[in-house]
């Protein structure tokens, strides 16, 4: 386990390498740029030169791409967040629109209706809203997808990149996850490529974290965005049926921190110091 704090505006991780919590092992590559940054007092972005921003920190680009509108918010709200509110670029990418998402509504007044809760949802993040164009419900993974997906990450750019789990419930997280690491392979690894969860338990299966972020001090704006997906009842089912609250909390308790999100490294994928 390495606990690496650098200073107001750096994100802080901690990396649970095994069962027995061993010591993460970080290349001398990795360890000479962390000291560097502790020297600076600034966050380094290890993968390559990025601009200065207002904050005077290296800017990072992270990328999430989830599957529905709600999907990047609850999974990475606290992330994202707290990368925006440091000075970095976010970008939510939705593969749908969440067409088949509310009972008694067409597919276009559905879709409607959850797109301008994500963009109020990323609003309230700081973050900017892509959207893919895939149907809700009849997600597709084949050439053209595979495709579509690597240009849209080619032309953002990202340092790092978030997607769901592939072993998940929802055949639409499975698309998203298959084509966003079908991008990853297909840039040759440009970017560290992480994967999110989402109601662990009921959507996520067998996901064993590899890497923890404190988002206690964002934990409201997190909810707040959250909650601007009223047509999903997110804000009545946060604590109670659905699992979005309680993960927090629980991965909180895994890695110290009162609220946490919990993320697995593609194990081949660079690592970022987040
Ligand atoms: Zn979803």
């Amino acid at each position: 386990m390495y606990f690496l704090t650098i200073n107001p505006t750096v994100l802080l991780i901690k990396t649970f390498n095994d069962k027995n919590m061993k010591t993460n092992s970080i290349s001398r590559r990795d360890s000479i740029k962390m000291s560097a940054t502790v020297a600076a007092g600034l966050l380094v972005a290890p993968l390559g030169a990025q601009s200065l921003n207002k904050n005077n920190v290296n800017q990072l680009k992270l990328l999430v791409v989830g599957a529905h509108p709600d999907d990047p918010e609850t999974g990475c709200g606290g992330i994202m967040s707290k990368y925006a509110k440091n000075g970095h670029e976010v970008v939510s990418v939705y593969l749908t629109k969440g067409e088949a998402g509310i009972p008694g509504k067409t597919h276009a007044d559905a879709a409607d209706i959850r797109t301008e809760e994500a963009k109020k949802a990323c609003d309230i993040f700081g973050v900017r809203p892509v959207f893919v164009g895939q149907i809700d419900g009849n997600t597709k993974v084949d050439a053209e997808q595979y495709d579509g997906m690597f240009k849209i990450i080619e032309k953002e750019n990202p340092d790092i990149v978030l997607t769901h789990w592939p072993i998940d419930t929802h055949r639409d997280h499975r698309t998203c996850s298959l084509l966003v690491y079908d991008a990853w392979l297909k840039s040759g690894g440009k970017f560290a490529l992480y994967y999110f969860e989402v109601m662990t338990g009921i959507q996520t299966q067998n996901f064993n974290p590899t890497d923890y972020m404190d988002i206690s001090d964002v934990i409201d704006i997190k909810h707040k965005g959250c909650y601007q997906h009223v047509s999903q009842h997110i804000e009545e089912d946060y604590f109670n049926d659905l699992l979005h609250g309680k993960m927090e909390v629980f991965r909180g308790m895994e890695g110290g921190y009162q609220y946490a999100e919990a993320f697995t490294l593609q194990m081949q994928s660079k690592k970022m110091t987040l």
